[in-house]
């Protein structure tokens, strides 16, 4: 039991008589002890979670601000606390932040992830971004209306989500494009070309009788022709146009912007370039090649790439290592041969 006396002194402070008061207060130390406590777990938790943990009052002021958050945006917590939350977002996400909060403080979820969609960014003291996985959360503190934000730093997980889409776009053997990223950017530049009604070309490359190399000199010979073809070309191609191996020792370029006539010259370049640089032990390596260009009246991504293919076929057929152009209503007279 805890007492706490409170001495009285009497009128006749020189007789010495005291008075004395005593009061059971075991329950009011019981409970400061256990608030303390509770302060203390509070504190620490919020101070060593590896999440940031940010509380603004209702005008967007930062009150609180963890140590995680203090290493995530390298601020200490006397350079934020009272400042607007805006300080730690990148400039152009400042405009639309009090939007977001007026709609949560109205809104009847308590707590919610921001924006599932798209990646949120901070913005550092030293002004780089980083991108954030943040759900915030409300709540009435002394009537009044608290946010409370939890911030996780998720630049290692998008970095390796960006190498693994990079990886899954990107053919193993010559380190071109594969066709995963072809059809995409196919698919992009006949959006934008039905708007801009510019030209787009398509080159479909094969190596001539391929096989024969395998054959005679091995695969891994073969491997290395389909790298030494992928290097040579690469080098004398502008960085605006998609060079990508299509499958085997089949290869596309892409050619945004570029006419008939002039894809025509880049295809004949190509079989030059290939004639005179692609060799093994004294063979030459040739390719033949069918082009297509962009018809804006019924044409698509498959139909470009099937044309392409009928005229390669032509170039087969014509004797290999050359061109051949494709006509607009190809696909329409032809069946599939990919
Ligand atoms: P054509 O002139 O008609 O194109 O004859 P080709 O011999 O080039 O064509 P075919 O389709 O008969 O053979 C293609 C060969 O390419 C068969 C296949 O073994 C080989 N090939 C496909 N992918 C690879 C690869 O990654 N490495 C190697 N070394 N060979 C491959
Ligand atoms: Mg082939
Ligand atoms: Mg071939």
């Amino acid at each position: 039991m805890v007492i706490d006396f409170t001495p009285l002194l009497g009128q006749d402070e020189a007789g010495g008589r005291l008075l004395i008061t005593g009061i059971n207060i075991s329950e009011k130390k019981q409970l400061k002890n256990e608030l303390d406590i509770s302060r203390i777990r509070y504190r620490s938790v919020i101070q060593s979670v590896h999440d940031c943990i940010i509380t603004t009052d209702e005008k967007s002021k930062i009150i609180l601000f963890n140590k995680a958050a203090e290493q995530t945006w390298g601020y200490n917590f006397h350079e934020v606390a009272g400042k607007d939350i805006t300080m730690l977002l990148p400039t152009k996400f400042r405009a639309n932040h009090q939007r977001y909060v007026d709609d949560f403080s109205s809104s009847i979820t308590q707590s919610r992830k921001m924006s599932s969609r798209s990646i949120v960014y901070g913005q550092r003291k030293d002004n780089t971004m980083f991108p954030a996985e943040i759900s915030i959360s409300k709540m009435k503190v002394n009537s009044k209306l608290e946010y409370t934000a939890i911030v996780r730093d998720i630049s290692e997980q998008s970095r390796l989500l960006e190498e693994l889409q990079l990886q899954a776009m990107t053919d193993g053997l010559t380190g071109l494009k594969n066709r995963i990223f072809l059809d995409k950017v196919l698919k992009r530049e006949i959006e934008q070309i039905e708007h801009s009604r510019s030209d787009l070309s398509l080159l479909l490359i094969d190596i001539d009788h391929f096989k024969t190399v395998n054959d005679s000199y091995g695969h891994a010979v073969g491997d290395q022709v389909l790298v030494g073809f992928a290097k040579i070309i690469t080098n004398i191609l502008d960085e605006g146009f998609t060079f990508a191996r299509y499958g085997g020792e089949e290869f596309v370029i892409l050619l945004p912007g570029v006419n008939q006539q002039l894809a025509h010259e880049i295809a004949n370049n190509i079989c030059d370039i290939s004639r005179a640089e692609v060799h093994i032990n004294k063979i030459t390596c040739t390719v033949s090649v069918g082009v297509s260009v962009f018809n804006q009246d019924g044409d698509s991504a498959d139909t470009l790439l099937h044309r392409a293919d009928i005229a390669l076929y032509k170039a087969k057929a014509a004797g290999r290592d050359c061109v051949e152009l494709s006509n607009h209503d190809d696909h329409i007279n032809s069946p599939a041969v990919i």
